[in-house]
């Protein structure tokens, strides 16, 4: 796991990169004493792929920053959520502001993975419709996009 940090709008941007495995606890000692005090926005559009144990470094870790920062999670993949909806408040599913979803094209095969900010999402889980951009057909979610944001539920809005 590698970060980046940034300061931008006032906030402090975490850009992290690569796997969340074992090997983000020795990145988590680091982020926690650079992060401080204040608000932190984590990029996770670089989040690779995640296992357990590198999950529950992440739950350690968000539990220790949130005692000293607030912060928010952005570009969530379909992966990360499935860990956020085992245990949704564990894991701070409150603090997720954007998710990524994967889309494909019916008519041409074309995949994208777009951002959406939670609020563009109604409660069926409908989004905003998305265009191919490479023939202009109607694209499709991937996946079940109530099942992914079944943590919206378990927190009560
Ligand atoms: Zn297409």
């Amino acid at each position: 796991m590698k970060y980046k940090i940034a300061r931008k709008d006032g906030n402090r941007n975490a850009q992290l990169s690569g796997a969340l495995d074992e090997t983000f606890e020795k990145a988590s000692d680091e982020l926690l004493a650079r992060l401080g005090d204040g608000h932190v926005v984590f990029d996770m559009t670089g989040v690779t792929r995640i296992n357990s144990i590198g999950y529950h470094q992440w739950v350690r870790f968000l539990k220790a920053l949130s005692a000293k920062a607030t912060f928010e999670l952005e570009a969530c993949s379909v992966e990360l959520l499935a860990y956020v909806n085992l245990l949704p408040v564990l894991s701070f599913a409150s603090r997720v502001t954007s998710v990524r979803i994967p889309y494909v094209c019916k008519h041409c095969g074309k995949a994208v993975e777009p951002s959406f900010q939670l609020e563009e999402i109604d409660e069926g889980g409908a989004t905003r419709p998305l265009i191919c951009p490479g023939c202009n057909g109607i694209m499709e979610a991937e996946v079940s996009v109530p099942s992914l944001l079944a943590f919206r539920d378990a927190e009560g809005g």
